[in-house]
C-alpha cells in the first residue's frame, strides 16, 4: 500500500529529513509529541514490524538507537521513548512501518494508559509457552 512516507521517500512531498541512508530515511513527525519527536522508516515498504522482515527491522532500530542518543545530547532531553505502533488498534495511523524517536524532558508529557490489569498471569504465561514450543 502506497502511503504519505512513500512520498516522503520520493520527494513528492516535504518533511524535515535528519537522516538517510540506502536503507533507512528519518523526519521530524510534523506534529511533534515533545521537542525533537523523529520517525525512522525503511524505504522499503512494508506496513508494520508485524510484516517487517528481521533486516529491515535490525536497520530501522539502529538508526533510531543513533538518533536517540545524538537527539538527547542536541537538545539535553533526560531520555526517550522508542515506540512503533502496529495496527489501527494500537494507534497506527500510517500503514508503513516507522519507528517513534520521542526525547523526554518531563514525566508527564506523555502517558500510556491501562484499562484493565485484572489478568491470570499463570494461565496467560502457559498459553504462550505451549505456543512458543510448538513454533520456535
Ligand atoms: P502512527 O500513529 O501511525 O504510529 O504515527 C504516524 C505519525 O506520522 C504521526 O505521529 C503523525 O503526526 C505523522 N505524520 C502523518 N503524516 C505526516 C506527514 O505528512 N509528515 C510528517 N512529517 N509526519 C506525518
Amino acid at each position: 500500500m502506497s502511503t504519505i512516507f512513500n512520498k516522503i521517500i520520493k520527494r513528492e512531498i516535504p518533511a524535515k529529513i535528519i537522516y538517510e541512508d540506502d536503507d533507512v530515511i528519518a523526519f521530524l513527525d510534523i506534529a511533534q509529541n515533545t521537542k525533537g519527536h523523529t520517525l525512522v522508516i525503511p524505504k522499503e515498504s512494508t506496513t508494520s514490524i508485524l510484516t517487517a522482515s528481521e533486516d529491515v527491522v535490525t536497520k530501522v532500530n539502529l538508526v533510531a538507537q543513533k538518533l536517540a542518543i545524538d537527539l538527547v545530547k542536541i537538545f539535553d532531553a533526560k531520555g526517550v521513548n522508542i515506540l512503533t505502533n502496529a495496527n489501527e488498534v494500537a494507534g497506527q495511523t500510517v500503514f508503513h512501518y516507522h519507528v517513534h524517536v520521542i526525547p523526554r524532558y518531563t514525566e508527564d508529557e506523555l502517558k500510556f494508559k491501562t484499562s484493565n490489569t485484572n489478568f491470570d498471569l499463570d494461565e496467560i504465561y502457559n498459553e504462550i509457552l505451549s505456543h512458543i514450543k510448538q513454533t520456535h
